[in-house]
């Protein structure tokens, strides 16, 4: 990261802005006495401070220059004027020429039109924005950086004077369109599953930050090293709780906080800004809010998400500052807590008593959001992308989280609240009734063996594999640890990881799908240039032959992983013979180069291609002699097929998987499989809904991998379901024209008493 040098503060302006602030007088008075401060220390003819009011209105409250009768009469909407526009952006402005600003609002009652120039930022609390303080100047002025800094800097102690309640009732400050009291529904993304129910927390530091200004830098500088020193400890202590025993990408995350905290570059700016007069607290701010300038700005996401750990880092190291307390935040031990966040570090959920946590609502996020990591390795409900979570509900709401449909339910009234409690017990039900069938037999109930396996992308999900008694890891995505990372893991971290899936797999097979990379899954310290199709663009092994290296060193992984056990390894996305034929030959080679080094190598090794592009299918004459497997991918091979973007919520219903096209599609593989005695199995979503496997299951399909939550409804389809009638209606169904059979199917199920 680029950085700038601190400038120093002003320290001779902050001191009289904080010794108004200490005074005796009212709130008004305070303000505007700090009003005529600003303005003679910035050398403007006018300096006013707006307040933000019910029905989001930015209001004058105090002005050194302007008219004073324009006072509590001056109001602009929140996208009104530059006031507004500083408001609703939350962002400086800084214009030597304000009158010509396509957003400038003359107001008559002000008296303003004689000035030309304006600086304004927004006074922020919470990171909601609560004020506005600007000045103004009579002749064209350009307002240094510096300047907006400083202005930024006492907007900052501006905001404990206006949020104190002197001025209007801290109430005005809450969403004023009424959501606040009315129950509220957001949807965002599943970013973890399961239900959870509790009292909101709104995440958000719970320090206040007193003196800005050092009366002893030397001291400052000690305190600031003394809380460096006790932050790191606490992170030891927490990092290495039993929560978060073992390894896995979870554990990969947060090293890579750690490492941040242990970052000298980081540090060394916060001494610096010491060093121009600040405390240690307004130092870290300070450092902070640059960056957070210049990461949320950054168009990389990753960079972007980096911002959530120096987040959680600043606000850890200002707790230490401002009570030395550790973070540890206790609810006793009856609450249930639903914790809400914009976005949120890592180590901050960690924070959180774990007995009490519940759920995790975020306005942002993303899958391999590293907070996401850590939830999922604590199995708590996040979901992600709520938009507006944060503002709309209030500390101590009741909120429900419904991680399995992306769902947040706020302040729900008391049926509502009822039917999730239900729901969250029938779900509680029906998972103890699966969990009976943990250790029978996926069987139908004519005998026929039907194999359930899981996919999985992360060290933690292999635990699912003893908790739901599925045969194996039927697609471990390899590229989701790559994806989290900070950067390309070497060779032997890679060994290391699918050495630890294959032991905690106790011998049950693990079928490693090659990196899948590129498209819309980017790794973060890999630039690529964007794709105007990406799932149809440079992905998958396209990415892998083109970049042999990358392949060959996560191969070579691979095998030294299974040194000795069973390799079983597949491509994804291939189109035509060549490219299995290309990769296969890097595996082979990498085998020879294992045997050439006398290193030991696996028992054995299956090697198989994924079915996700239509025009494999056009090849299996030639493709099945050269496989040991064939993996049907649901996903792609659906979206394919229908030239259907997976993605895109408007098609979501517009085809559909049980239609004579796919299933027909999906009888030629099996039955070329068959006949070719090579053996097939699914992967993909549509495996994971029991009519959509009972229908593939019915088509000859004995092999299935679904996420590990469908485990357990699968397995109940299978042993409720007899196979022969299935296989004969099926047949009676390949010459439909229809959109769908899926009501046909339904009805088969519901006369023959399958559990769907
Ligand atoms: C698929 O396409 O069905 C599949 C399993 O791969 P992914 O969902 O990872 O693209
Ligand atoms: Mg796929």
């Amino acid at each position: 990261m680029q950085q700038r040098p601190i400038s120093p503060i002003p320290r001779r302006l902050l001191a009289r802005v904080r010794d108004v602030m200490a005074g005796a007088e009212t709130a008004t008075e305070r303000l505007d006495r700090i009003t005529a401060i600003i303005a003679a220390d910035l050398v403007a003819e006018v300096c006013s401070i707006y307040v933000r009011r019910a029905g989001d209105v930015m209001e004058l409250f105090a002005t050194q220059g302007l008219n004073p009768d324009a006072v509590h009469n001056t109001r602009l909407r929140m996208d009104e004027g530059l006031i507004g526009d500083i408001a609703a952006n939350a962002r400086p402005l800084a214009l030597a020429d304000a009158q010509h600003h396509p957003n400038f609002a003359y107001r008559p009652e002000t008296g303003e039109e004689i000035y030309q120039s304006l600086m304004g930022v927004p006074i922020l609390r919470g990171g909601r924005v609560i004020g506005v303080l600007a000045v103004q100047n009579k002749t064209r002025r350009s307002y240094a950086e510096e300047e907006v800094e400083t202005l930024e800097t006492v907007a900052m102690v501006l905001a404990e004077l206006v949020a104190g309640g002197e001025l209007i009732e801290t109430d005005e400050f809450l969403p004023a369109d009424g959501t606040a009291v009315l129950p509220l529904r957001l949807e965002g993304v599943t970013l973890n599953d399961g239900l959870g129910a509790g009292i909101a927390v709104l995440h958000q530091p719970q320090f206040r930050v007193g003196e800005l200004v050092a009366e002893d830098p030397a001291r400052e500088l000690e305190r600031l090293r003394q809380a460096v020193t006790e932050m790191r400890g606490e992170l030891d202590t927490m990092l290495g709780s039993s929560d978060l025993a073992g390894r896995g990408e979870h554990r990969a995350v947060l090293e890579t906080y750690r490492m941040i905290a242990e970052d000298a570059g980081w540090l060394a700016r916060i001494e610096e800004a010491v060093g121009t007069g600040l405390t240690a607290e307004a130092s870290v701010q300070m450092v902070h809010s640059d960056i957070r300038a210049r990461l949320g700005k950054a168009p990389d996401r990753y960079l972007r998400e980096r911002l959530y750990d120096f987040e959680d880092l600043a606000n850890r190291l200002l707790r230490h500052l401002v009570n030395g307390e550790p973070a540890r935040r206790d609810f006793g031990t009856a609450a249930d807590v639903i914790v809400v966040a914009r976005s949120m570090g890592p180590a901050q959920l960690l924070d959180y008593h774990r007995p009490s946590l519940r759920g995790l609502v975020l306005e942002e996020g993303s899958p391999t959001m590293h907070v996401a990591i850590v939830a999922r390795a604590l199995d708590i409900p996040v979901v992600g992308q709520a938009t507006d979570a944060f503002t709309r509900i209030e500390q101590g709401d009741p909120v429900l989280v419904d991680g399995d449909n992306a769902v947040v339910f706020i302040r729900p009234g008391e049926d509502a609240q009822q039917n999730f409690a239900e729901a969250m017990r029938a779900i509680a039900q029906r998972r103890a009734g699966f969990a009976t069938l943990r250790d029978l037999l996926a069987e139908t109930r004519d005998g026929e063996r039907i194999s359930i396996n899981i996919n999985a992308g992360l060290l933690a999900d292999v635990r699912f594999l003893g908790e739901t008694g599925a045969d194996g890891i039927g697609l471990f995505r390899t590229e989701i640890p790559f994806m989290v990372r900070a950067e390309f893991p070497s060779g032997e971290a890679q060994r290391a990881l699918y050495a630890d899936i294959l032991d905690q797999a106790q011998g049950k097979p693990v079928l490693f799908r090659t990196l899948d990379v590129g498209g819309d899954k980017t790794l973060p310290y890999w630039k690529q240039a964007q794709s105007e199709n990406p799932a149809m663009g440079w992905r998958a092994i396209r990415v892998s032959l083109d970049r042999p290296a990358m392949l060959r060193r996560q191969i070579r992984a691979l095998i030294g992983a299974a040194a000795g056990r069973e390799l079983r390894v597949m491509f994804p996305m291939i189109a035509e013979i060549s490219e299995f034929d290309a990769a296969r030959e890097i595996l082979e080679r990498e085998l020879e180069h294992a045997r050439t080094r006398d290193a030991e190598i696996p028992k054995t090794v299956e090697v198989g291609a994924m079915l996700e592009v239509p025009s494999l299918v056009f090849q299996l004459d030639a493709l099945l002699p050269r496989v040991d497997f064939i993996s049907v991918g649901t996903n792609d091979l659906f979206q394919f097929l229908f030239a259907s973007d997976r993605g895109d919520p408007r098609l979501a219903e517009r085809y559909d998987f049980l239609s004579p096209a796919m299933l027909g599609l999906l009888r030629t593989v099996v039955e070329s499989c068959r006949e070719a005695d090579v053996p097939v199995g699914v992967c993909g979503e549509a495996a994971s809904r029991p009519l959509d496997a009972m229908a593939m299951i019915g088509l000859g399909f004995r092999n299935l991998s679904v996420p590990p939550p469908a485990v357990g409804s699968t397995k109940s389809m299978i042993r409720s379901l007899t196979l022969g009638p299935l296989t004969s209606y099926l047949g009676t169904l390949a010459t439909l024209t229809h959109h769908s059979v899926r009501e046909q199917l339904r009805e088969f199920a519901l006369d023959h008493g399958v559990m769907i």
